[in-house]
């Protein structure tokens, strides 16, 4: 885990943020701020013992979360944690190794002395570049997603002095370079870029003091009972609904419910879903007005298990009526963003697909708009070490939940 050093915006005492935390709460004068950014998060290394050259910083890609793979015939599933040159300038170290785990990060902010190359390549870029360990040699499709719990960019400083290029830690030369690209280096005057806010954690409604995990990705309030997600602007209102509690439920997860408008196939209303899928259930005429509802984790688990409990949530019932609050009780936290789970909808698709065959032609021309989306807090029973939903004949070990919190 990737520790990053910060200052308190409202005390200014020395603290250290997770990597994957978005819930900050000083130490020292207990603020409680969220931490949102326009882009990604941007960090970098803090040269040692600097000289009076400039500071270079290089830009590499940091990509960690879920990876789905389809091979046409069915979809695997993995964890991706990785750093990557994003300047592709040959001379630099393609990854960080493990440099950014052993040394302290610091948010990118524009006061940061120095010149910072952009990247020249995307992060899809790189995804592209990693094997696929579990496709076979030919295989019929090679479709990737990637979720990513951490897209973000970290800047390691090198200096250029006589012509060569050094390592702004170890101080220690790491190539002599051609003319042309010494030159580049040193007339870039490029600035740090992006912006990042901590924005106080109160509901904009009512006010009061939110709750959330430091990795929460959407706040609730306890008081006017509404939850909220960080947009560019500040704090967003996610709608919420729950499944009433029948019985003693002790744990009520978060699932994203999503509607999506598909080309490709036709699955509009439950009555399409018992067709596509071969339900043996005769339809009834209203669930061809019913729309279908895809429900996914919205919380971090290992991918293969979110690919079960997403089967199972969207495909083993029709959705029961909701009641449209955010429930009391005991909440898991959010912990995974709308967005990246909306990613995740064809492989849940491709892997659910009655006829293989079929799927394998249609998928690659599968286009998915969101037409709907909310937050649904489903009731889990807490059995021993695991969560039981019966009507979904799903259960989950409870460490499972915890081990999905460090992916
Ligand atoms: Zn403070
Ligand atoms: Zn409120």
């Amino acid at each position: 885990m990737w520790r990053i050093e910060n200052q308190c915006p409202q005390c200014g005492a020395d603290t250290c943020l997770e990597e994957t935390q978005r819930l900050f709460t000083c130490p020292f004068c207990r603020v409680k701020l969220f931490i949102t950014v326009d882009d990604y998060f941007r960090y970098f290394l803090s040269p040692t013992a600097p000289g009076t050259e400039e500071a270079i910083f290089v830009p590499y890609w940091r990509l960690k979360g879920m990876f789905f793979s389809y091979d046409g015939a069915s979809v695997h599933t993995g964890l991706v944690d990785v750093s990557h040159n994003a300047a592709m300038l040959d001379f630099l170290p393609s990854s960080l190794g493990l440099r950014s785990q052993t040394l302290r990060l610091r948010f990118v902010s524009p006061e940061i002395r120095g010149s910072f190359i952009e990247p020249a390549c995307s992060p899809g870029d790189i995804l592209s570049t990693i094997e696929d360990p579990f496709n076979p040699e030919t295989p019929l499709l090679s479709e990737k997603t990637f979720v990513g719990e951490s897209v973000s960019m970290i800047f390691s400083p090198i200096y250029v002095k006589d012509r060569a290029a050094y390592d702004g830690i170890l101080r220690e030369k790491m190539a002599v370079l051609p003319e042309a690209v010494s030159g580049a280096l040193i007339g870039n005057r490029g600035k740090a870029k992006g912006t990042m806010s901590f924005i106080p954690s109160l509901c904009p409604d009512c006010g009061w003091d939110m709750d959330g995990d430091p990795e929460s990705v959407v706040l609730t309030c306890g008081n006017c009972r509404s939850a909220w997600g960080a947009s560019r602007k500040g704090f967003e209102k996610v709608p919420c609904s729950f499944l009433p509690l029948e019985e003693d439920s002790l744990l009520y997860l978060p699932f994203w419910k999503m509607e999506a408008e598909i080309k490709g196939i036709r699955l509009d209303s439950y009555a399409d879903a018992v067709r596509f899928f071969n339900w043996p259930k005769a339809i009834k005429r209203e669930w061809e007005e019913l729309p279908f509802c895809w429900l996914t984790p919205a919380f971090k688990i290992n991918p293969e298990l979110y690919l079960r409990i997403s089967q199972r949530m969207t495909f083993q019932a029709i959705i029961p009526s909701l009641k449209s609050d955010l429930p009391g009780g005991s909440l898991y936290p959010v912990t995974l963003p709308l967005k990246e789970s909306f990613e995740t909808l064809r492989m849940i698709l491709a892997h659910s697909a009655v006829s293989k065959k079929d799927m394998a032609v249609t998928f690659p021309s599968l286009r998915f708009a969101m037409k709907k989306s909310g937050l649904v807090y489903w009731p889990f029973h807490v059995s021993g070490t695991e969560l039981i939903r019966p009507d979904r004949q799903l259960s989950i070990q409870a460490n499972a939940l915890k081990w999905g919190k460090n992916i």
